[in-house]
């Protein structure tokens, strides 16, 4: 049943009332206006609506109106004010400080039981509509609510024009766990309240889901880091987070035919497009922007077909020992013949299936055919050379890849010693625990683990000791010093030092020159990949060239 608070210092005009209304509602009773406001202190979100007497001790009606009226949480309960037929100053007035209706003394009960009944609907009907509109944790638009009025103030305003701005909390995932949910919702709730400030009357905005907020305002002749900077700034100067990074997208309204929603997606692209750049606050969509989301689009559409059709074609690039002058083992890296884009390079699609998740099927797909030309080689009589094989981030989230590698392996009758595992430095960070035990257990099954890229910039020599690998693949730029600033002599013969008291095997990547491998030769690295020696080639070119190799021996 719902509740009715009634106020009232009169016993028996109490007593007419509760009886008129108790059949339908909960009846709360108060004797003054102080009484009634303890009793909404205790359960104002309960309460459906309030009859109010006007002359009481203590506090009278007036005074007890304007306190509910002027507090946000009991402003939306109606009030209707009881008075007598002849006091029509007092309707007036009570009106004028915000009673939603009054009735009269005598009581009749039908009037009254049907005037309790509709404001009490016309209430929760309003309600409805605000929770469609209004986003409850941070009062500002829903998205539904927010399409909409974009909607209509674009065509309502065709002689404006107007920018799409979204905004997203980089790590808010992260901010979550560490200072938990309630400490989150309120970033939220201060982001949108500066947000909402910043916005003002030129335009409209709204909370997507989660941490991110659009916003539609009118066109400003250019936008600055330093907008975005100050409103960083007031939000950390509210929360004391040092750490806290809100990146922001625009997307300008030029094709008329775009949905709002569509430019939100456009806006919120530009937005990730900077995460992780330091000091970048804000991008806007463009033409290149768009180029490269349909070339990710057209990538991710023809990806499935792709695999199906054989058009991923695994190359081999040998690596080389130095004091021996042999191949000492190969690494596989896939490319795409793609049928309109032509040959494409991993960096073109890998970075794309990690996000779509398709990376885990083409893997899988490497490693199978890694495993069935292997099995060909020994059956050729060629040398058991193992193969490296590229295992993404991505792979290693899932469970069952030990399965897979296991069963992979199974069906070409090999051993796992000859498929050697490249896990990229990066992958070590992070969720690291979970990441590390699935490496142990594929480690422990026999399978080589290779740090890739390893000096790229995550893992701490600390870490280094607690790792499950086998070989260190040092990345290209301790060879290469493409940045101008020469990697020091010194470190390099450092990690040389270190991966021999570590007792892993080091491979160096990237040697181009004849200068770079008498550098290595020099301070003892021995293993080494890299174009100086042979680029990544096909399995036809890659079997002349061991033929090659095996004739000279
Ligand atoms: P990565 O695993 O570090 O592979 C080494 C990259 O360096 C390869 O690029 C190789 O072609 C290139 N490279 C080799 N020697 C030289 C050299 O002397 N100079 C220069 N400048 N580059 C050299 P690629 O084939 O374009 O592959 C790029 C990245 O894509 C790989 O880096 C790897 O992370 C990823 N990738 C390649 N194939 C696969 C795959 O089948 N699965 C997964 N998950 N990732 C793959
Ligand atoms: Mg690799
Ligand atoms: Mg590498």
């Amino acid at each position: 049943m719902r509740k009715v608070l009634l106020v009232e210092d009169n016993l028996i005009n109490r007593k007419m009332l509760h009886d008129i209304l108790s059949d339908d509602y909960d009846v709360m009773e108060a004797q003054n206006g102080q009484q009634a406001l303890d009793i909404l202190a205790q359960c104002a979100e309960e309460i459906s609506i309030i009859l109010l007497d006007i002359v009481m001790p203590i506090m009278d009606g007036y005074t007890f109106l304007s306190i509910v009226k002027n507090t946000a949480q009991y402003s939306s309960i109606p009030i209707i004010v009881t008075t007598h037929n002849d006091h029509e100053s007092d309707e007036v007035l009570a009106l004028e400080r915000g009673a939603t209706d009054f009735v009269t003394k005598p009581y009749k009960a039908n009037v009254i039981l049907h005037r309790v009944a509709s404001l009490i609907k016309l209430r929760e009907t309003a309600a409805m509509v605000n929770l469609y509109q209004y986003d409850r944790l941070t009062g500002l638009y829903t998205t539904e609510y927010f399409y909409q009025q974009a909607r209509n103030i674009l065509t309502g305003n065709p002689d404006k024009t107007y920018d799409i701005a979204c905004c997203n909390i980089e790590k808010f995932k992260l901010l979550n766990d560490v200072f938990g949910i309630p400490a989150g919702d309120a970033l939220i709730r201060a982001l949108a309240q500066i947000i909402s400030e910043s916005v003002d009357k030129r335009g409209i905005a709204c909370r997507l889901w989660a941490d991110q907020f659009a916003c539609m305002v009118e066109r400003r002749s250019k936008y600055s880091n330093e907008d975005f900077e100050r409103i960083l700034d007031i939000l950390k100067s509210k929360f004391n987070l040092q750490n806290v990074v809100i990146k922001w997208g625009i997307c300008p309204v030029d094709a008329q035919d775009l949905s709002v929603e569509k430019m939100c997606d456009r806006a919120m692209l530009a937005a990730k497009s900077i995460y992780g750049q330091y000091g970048k606050h804000f991008a806007v969509y463009d033409d290149l922007m768009r180029g490269q989301m349909l070339q990710e689009q057209a990538i991710t559409d023809g990806m499935q077909e792709a695999l199906n059709e054989k058009q991923f074609e695994v190359f081999l690039q040998p690596q080389f020992s130095i004091s021996q002058n042999t191949i000492s083992g190969i690494e596989a890296l896939v490319r795409w013949k793609h049928p309109e884009m032509g040959f494409l390079s991993p960096a073109a699609f890998i970075p794309v299936f990690e996000k779509n998740g398709f990376i885990t099927k083409l893997d899988e797909y490497v490693w199978d055919r890694v495993c069935e030309m292997m099995r060909g080689w020994d059956e050729k009589g060629y040398p058991k050379l193992p193969v490296s094989v590229n295992v993404s981030r991505a792979d290693v989230y899932n469970a069952d890849l030990p399965d897979t590698l296991a069963q992979i392996i199974k069906s070409h009758a090999l051993t796992p010693d000859r498929l050697h595992l490249e896990v990229t430095e990066s992958a070590y960070i992070g969720n690291s625990e979970n990441i590390i035990s699935i490496i142990e257990k594929l480690r422990s099954m026999g399978f080589p683990i290779e740090m890739d890229d390893f000096g790229s910039g995550y893992s701490s020599l600390n870490m280094l000791n607690d790792l499950p690998i086998d070989v260190l693949k040092l990345d290209m730029r301790f060879v290469q010093n493409k940045t101008g600033k020469p990697i020091r002599h010194e470190i390099l013969q450092f990690i040389i030092d270190l991966a021999k008291k570590m007792k892993l095997k080091l491979i160096a990547e990237g040697v181009e020159t004849k200068e770079q491998l008498e550098r290595l030769r020099v301070i003892g690295c021995e293993y080494v990949q890299g174009y100086y020696f042979a680029k990544p080639m096909s399995q036809h070119e890659f079997e002349a060239l061991l033929e090659r190799e095996m004739a000279n021996v």
